[in-house]
């Protein structure tokens, strides 16, 4: 942007009980992904940032790991780390799935913007998002939308689909509008702060939760263990799946190695166009005994350990 031009930026969080579309509305305003999707619940580990530009605004959105009751240790370091962004953030959106209605996550949510409204009565309201709205009929939409307007909470509410993408113009104009006047935070042309190592495993985990049934995906992990830029321009990515158990390794390796292929297949392709070049991907399966507390993973995906 040149200097004479007025620019405006600021951080918008996407909150919202787990699979509500949070990380497909993220990928849609930014124009690509930067946070990965899955039909199953918790995808999203920490806090993903995805960068939009709204006419002369940069609007940095948030999207965070969901919002529930949380068990394990992950759980509530991941629960910490979307409030925590909440509380950084310019503007906070609340999204709720329309399909599934105002479940008890959202509730909870709502009253911990109750309590931040109360403890921060100036800073601004927060924004509502109904979303899915391809799903569901009107009837049920303006219901919903009418019992969420009782709480006071919300100045202003959008409906739309993160999947095919109704109603996002209108947001975005919205959000340009409400940036802050100021220079913008990250350069023209960064999409994401997450680096190109931790988006690749987050790829590969994106597939993994494709193929693995029920709690599986949970006790895995991927990280990305050596990246190599060849002269040709193709780069060699090792990768490294952690599961928690023996069998779980033989269900992610699959009979004969196939499940492991097709992992690996889906993720180089889809790896391939994100970093448009060629890319030679390997994948191995490690037992690691309970990751799910170690310290070191927590610090890996930016999380607290103690939360
Ligand atoms: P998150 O957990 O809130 O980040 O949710 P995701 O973005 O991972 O999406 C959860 C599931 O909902 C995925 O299967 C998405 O394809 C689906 N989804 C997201 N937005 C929409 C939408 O607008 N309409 C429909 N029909 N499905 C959606
Ligand atoms: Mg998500």
């Amino acid at each position: 942007m040149s200097d004479d031009v007025q620019t405006r930026a600021g951080f918008v969080a996407v909150v919202g009980a787990p699979n509500a579309g949070k990380s497909t509305f993220v990928n849609k305003a930014v124009g690509t992904k930067v946070s990965i999707v899955s039909p199953k619940v918790q995808t999203t580990r920490t806090r993903v940032l995805g960068i939009a530009i709204e006419g002369n605004a940069q609007i940095v959105f948030m999207d965070t790991p969901g919002i529930f009751e949380p068990r394990r240790r992950l759980d509530r370091a991941m629960v910490a780390s979307a409030w925590g962004s909440a509380q950084d953030a310019d503007i906070i959106m609340l999204m709720v799935d329309t399909v599934k209605g105002i479940c008890d996550d959202t509730k909870r949510i709502l009253k911990g913007l109750e309590k931040r409204k109360a403890e921060r009565p100036k800073s601004p309201a927060p924004v509502l998002l109904l979303n899915k709205v391809d799903k569901v009929d009107k009837g049920r939409l303006l219901e919903i939308a009418a019992k969420l307007a009782e709480t006071g909470l919300f100045e202003d509410t959008f409906m739309i689909s993160a999947l095919n993408g109704d109603g996002l113009a209108d947001v975005l104009a919205y959000l340009g509008e409400r940036m802050q006047i100021g220079p913008w935070l990250f350069p023209e042309d960064q999409i994401t702060d997450m680096p190109a190592r931790l988006l690749a495993a987050e790829i590969t985990r994106e597939k993994l939760y494709f193929h693995l049934r029920q709690e599986l995906p949970y006790a895995t992990t991927v990280e990305t263990e050596t990246w190599e830029n060849f002269d040709d321009g193709s780069i060699k990515i090792e990768q490294v799946i952690f599961v928690e158990r023996d069998s779980q390794k033989s269900i992610v390796l699959g009979k004969g190695g196939s499940m492991i292929k097709e992992i690996g297949a889906q993720s180089r392709k889809e790896l391939q166009q994100i970093l448009d070049t060629k890319v030679h991907l390997f994948l191995f399966v490690k037992v690691r005994d309970s990751w799910g507390e170690d310290p070191e993973r927590f610090s890996h995906w930016g999380l607290d350990y103690n939360a």
